[in-house]
């Protein structure tokens, strides 16, 4: 059988330093990968004068699954977000967030387990948005759902749960007010969640969500939401299990796939040796699963427990006092 190519892009800011530390990883459990490498981002426009390249498009075509660090947007007009544009290019319509609480964290809960199913390419996120009036003073937004969208999203939740012997999807959703889009994709959901009789299916308004979740996060297991909303709740959720530097990410189409931290190029603490590379390391095991490789996964999963646990070459915001490449070296080595 012929090798798997993944293309890796190592993005902007801490992306370099943690997705080195991921591929290390990838390499020590015997992974057997072919990477191919290229450009996105800042990094890319400073070499080809393009933020996406067409060569980074046709490599992430041809190999399907793609390993990514965060991406720098340039704040200004004229830039379109990367991660969107990627998103809507593959038809990237689900992003899998799963937080799960590691022992020695300094996170507030302990047994928290959820996923959050974001909807990837409509809501608020469609891209449609104007200044309306000639003095700049007024500007509207288009969000955009549709119903093949929202049971596309909602079915690949209630699969998800079932397939990971889940009992509960919570449908989030801010249908009492926005009750054209958002009463489309309850309306939706609904119908899908009718189809999943062994799931209990349970609705709730987005803001209360958010105060459940900071309350009582124990009571979530898996969140379907649309765009706007599972990107806040999400990075919510990675507050609860300790911060980003736990937080991956997966988005997946019917084609392609790319695993990336949630998190952003962390511009604060780039190139200073201090990003906990643990979000990319989790977002390799999300791929590993998706791949079939379930044994490799878990035991890089267990490594990184143990490092978290002891406190061994833990990383700042994990309460410890060392740099990423100490962190690594110390998931390595229990490899
Ligand atoms: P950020 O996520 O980069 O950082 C937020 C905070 O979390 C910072 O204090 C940072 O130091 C900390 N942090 C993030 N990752 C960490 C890690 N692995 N270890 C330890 N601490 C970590 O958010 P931001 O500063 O708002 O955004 C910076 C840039 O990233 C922007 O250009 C934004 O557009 C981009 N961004 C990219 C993505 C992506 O590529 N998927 C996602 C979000 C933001």
């Amino acid at each position: 059988m012929s090798k798997q190519t993944i293309t890796v892009i190592k993005g902007d800011g801490i992306g370099p330093s943690i997705v080195e530390a991921a591929i290390q990883v990838l390499e020590k459990v015997g992974c057997e990968f072919d990477y191919e490498y290229v450009d996105a981002g800042l990094t890319a426009l400073e070499k080809t004068g393009e933020l996406l390249p067409q060569a980074t498009l046709d490599a992430i075509a041809r190999n399907k699954i793609t390993l990514k660090g965060p991406l720098t947007t340039p704040v200004g007009e004229g830039f379109t977000s990367i991660n969107v544009t990627l998103r809507k290019k593959f038809s990237l319509y689900s992003n899998v967030r799963p937080v799960i609480s590691f022992k020695g964290t300094k996170a507030r809960y302990e047994n928290i387990d959820i996923i959050t199913i974001r909807e990837n390419t409509e809501g608020m996120y469609s891209g449609h948005g104007q200044v309306v009036s000639a003095d700049g003073m007024v500007a509207e937004a288009t969000s955009i759902v549709t119903k093949e969208g929202a049971e596309r999203i909602a079915v690949f939740a209630f699969e998800t749960a079932r397939r990971e012997k889940r009992k509960k999807v919570t449908i989030v959703h801010k249908a009492n007010i926005l009750k054209s889009t958002s009463g489309l994709f309850l309306k939706t959901a609904r119908e899908v969640a009718s189809r999943y009789p062994d799931i209990e299916a349970q609705e709730m308004i987005v803001d209360n969500a958010c105060m459940q979740l900071v309350m009582n996060p124990q009571q979530f297991d898996v969140i379907v939401t649309t765009n706007l909303f599972g990107d806040i709740l999400s990075d919510l959720c990675a507050g609860l299990v300790g911060g980003l530097g736990m937080a991956p990410g997966a988005n997946i189409g019917a084609d392609c796939a790319i695993f990336e931290a949630v998190h952003g190029s962390a511009p604060d603490i780039a190139g200073k040796n201090l990003a906990n590379p643990s979000s990319v390391i989790l977002a390799s095991i999300q791929m590993l699963e998706y791949l079939g490789m379930q044994d490799k996964a878990e035991k890089i999963r267990s490594a990184l427990a143990d490092v978290i646990a002891s406190g061994d070459r833990t990383t700042r915001d994990l309460g410890g006092s060392f740099g990423t490449t100490d962190f690594t070296a110390a998931v390595l080595e229990r490899l």
